[in-house]
C-alpha cells in the first residue's frame, strides 16, 4: 500500500512537471501552424519556442541508438525492427512528443541514426540527432560538450572472462593483461585509471570484443554489467567475474541550448517509474539477461520469482 500511495505521489509530481513542460497544458497556442491545429485533438501543446514543439513539427525526432548493443539497443538483423531497454524508453518520448498519432506505431514518428560509444557526442554536437539513447553515462568532462536527461537506468562496470579463466578476479588483475572496450566509453577511461599496466584493445562496439575473447586476442572484456550480461547469454562458456569498479549512470544526451527539451525528458522519465511503464520495459529486456526485478532506476532490485 506504501508502495502504490508512493507511486501515486511520484505520479502526481511527475504530471505536474509534463504540464509545466508542455505550456500549462488546456493554454491554446495562438499562432499554431494549419497543420497543428487540424490534429490539436490528438497532440499534445508545447510552448512554441520549446524543442519539443520544433520536434513535432518536423513530425520526427531523430534518435542516435546502438544497432548490436543487447539488451539496450538492437537492430534486429531477421525483421529490421529496433529493440531493446532505450528503444523502448524513446518510444514512450515519442508518444509524450506526438500523442495519440504515435500509439500505435512510435517508429513511424522515429529516425534512428546509429551511434557507436565514440560517435555520441559529435552526433549531438553536429546536430545529426536530436537525442542520444546508447547506454550513455552522465559525467562532468560530457556535460561540458551535452546535456544530460536525470538518470534513467544505473549500473557499474566489471570483467568478463572465459569460465576456464581463474587468475582475472578483479580489476587489478588485469594489468599485464590484454582487455578489449569499446574507444570513446568510459569503460576504456575507467581501466585506464584503475589498471594501468592492462593493454587495451579498442574497438567500436562491444560484441567484436566478445569474439576477440573468444579467438583468444583478448584475456577479457569490460564494460557495464548490464551490457556484459548481454555478452553471456551470448556465449555462455563466459562468465562476469569481480564486483562493480565504476558508477555508470545513464542518461539522455541532448544538445546544448534546446529549449525546455530536458525537463520535459525528465517528465517523461518520472512519469515511466511512477506509472510502472518503466518497470515493465525493464522486465521485457533486462530481466531475461539479468534474472532481476526492478521498479525504478534506484531500486536495488529483487530476483525475479
Ligand atoms: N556507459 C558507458 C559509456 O557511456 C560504457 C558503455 C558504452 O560504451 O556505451 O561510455
Amino acid at each position: 500500500m506504501r508502495r502504490i500511495l508512493g507511486k501515486v505521489i511520484a505520479l502526481g509530481a511527475a504530471m505536474a512537471v509534463l504540464a509545466a513542460a508542455c505550456g500549462g497544458g488546456a493554454q491554446p497556442q495562438a499562432s499554431a501552424s494549419a497543420a497543428a491545429t487540424a490534429t490539436a485533438a490528438t497532440k499534445p501543446k508545447f510552448e512554441l519556442a520549446t524543442y519539443m514543439y520544433s520536434i513535432q513539427t518536423k513530425g520526427k525526432i531523430r534518435v542516435g541508438t546502438r544497432e548490436d548493443n543487447v539488451p539496450f539497443g538492437l537492430k534486429n538483423p531477421t525483421t529490421g525492427k529496433y529493440e531493446g531497454f532505450d528503444i523502448d524508453i524513446v518510444r514512450e518520448f515519442t508518444k509524450a512528443i506526438f500523442g495519440k498519432d504515435a500509439d500505435a506505431d512510435p517508429d513511424k514518428f522515429i529516425e534512428f541514426v546509429p551511434v557507436v560509444s565514440a560517435t555520441r557526442i559529435p552526433t549531438l554536437n553536429d546536430n545529426k540527432a536530436d537525442i542520444v539513447a546508447a547506454t550513455f553515462t552522465i559525467n562532468d568532462e560530457r556535460l561540458k560538450q551535452i546535456d544530460f536527461s536525470t538518470v534513467y537506468f544505473r549500473t557499474g562496470q566489471k570483467i568478463l572472462v572465459k569460465k576456464t579463466t581463474t587468475n582475472i578476479n578483479a580489476v587489478a588483475d588485469l594489468n599485464g593483461k590484454t582487455v578489449c572496450t569499446a574507444k570513446g566509453s568510459t569503460s576504456e577511461q575507467n581501466i585506464t585509471k584503475q589498471a594501468k599496466d592492462a593493454k587495451l584493445l579498442l574497438l567500436d562496439t562491444y560484441p567484436p570484443c566478445l569474439l576477440a575473447l573468444q579467438q583468444g586476442q583478448a584475456d577479457a572484456v569490460s564494460t557495464d554489467e548490464t551490457i556484459l550480461f548481454g555478452l553471456v547469454k551470448q556465449d555462455p562458456t563466459t562468465k562476469i567475474v569481480g564486483g562493480y569498479f565504476s558508477d555508470e549512470p545513464y542518461g539522455i544526451g541532448v544538445n546544448k541550448g534546446r529549449e525546455g527539451f530536458v525537463p520535459f525528458l525528465n517528465s517523461v522519465i518520472a512519469a515511466m517509474v511512477a506509472d510502472g511503464r518503466w518497470a515493465a520495459i525493464y522486465k521485457k529486456y533486462i530481466t531475461p539477461v539479468s534474472g532481476d526485478v526492478k521498479d525504478g532506476p534506484h531500486d536495488k532490485g529483487r530476483p525475479a520469482s
